[in-house]
């Protein structure tokens, strides 16, 4: 267990692959007592993490994507901008394809740009059309609140299955950063500019 002590409030607590180290963060007057109570309380916490993330299979890097995969990726995207377009009764400026490590797709509202990222080749085409239909659906409604999910639901009553489906996977899983909290931010399917 590492504790580090920093400019914080509270105490955290985070497991980081592959091996299940447990690293703390506690406030700078925390003292030790009150930081080995706040773990020994979480223990059962802990453990069901470790056990999650020993479970899971080793990080093997990606295969590159090939050229033939960007291309059905790019061939597929068209039709589904159209689609969402004609449906949402919007119109996209821009759209293109580009590697992105932390998000799905993102949608400039202003310029009416889309972007999306090209490691949605490796799944499967429902994931493709939820992603394309959430950045186009920001052209009607910038923010993620109950406007915008009431939006979703109403033309994809499944979206938050394949959502689910993505979060399963991390934008540029390839090269995971050396210590990832599993705590941290769920990757977003997407950032709005
Ligand atoms: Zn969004």
């Amino acid at each position: 267990m590492r504790v580090t002590r920093k400019r914080v409030r509270n105490l955290t607590l985070r497991i980081t692959p592959p091996h299940g180290d447990l690293r703390v963060s506690a406030p700078l007057r925390a003292s030790d007592a009150f930081i080995r109570r706040f773990v020994i309380d979480r223990l059962p916490w802990i453990e069901r993490h470790r056990a999650r993330l020993a479970a899971l299979p080793p990080a093997a890097p990606l295969e590159p994507l090939s050229k033939a995969h960007r291309d059905e990726l790019k061939r597929a995207i068209p039709p589904l901008i159209g689609k969402w377009q004609r449906t949402l009764g919007v119109q996209v400026a821009f759209w293109g394809v580009k590697h992105m490590r932390t998000r799905w797709g993102s949608c400039n509202t202003a310029a009416r740009r889309i972007w999306l990222n090209l490691e949605l080749a490796r799944h499967p085409a429902e994931c493709l059309d939820y992603v394309v239909l959430h950045e186009v659906a920001h052209l009607l409604e910038r923010g993620h609140g109950a406007r915008f999910k009431g939006i979703l639901s109403q033309y994809m009553p499944d979206w938050k299955a394949r959502r689910a489906a993505l979060r399963a996977h991390r934008p540029g899983a390839a090269t995971p950063p050396p210590s990832q909290p599993t705590r941290g931010r769920v990757p977003s399917a997407c950032s709005k500019a």
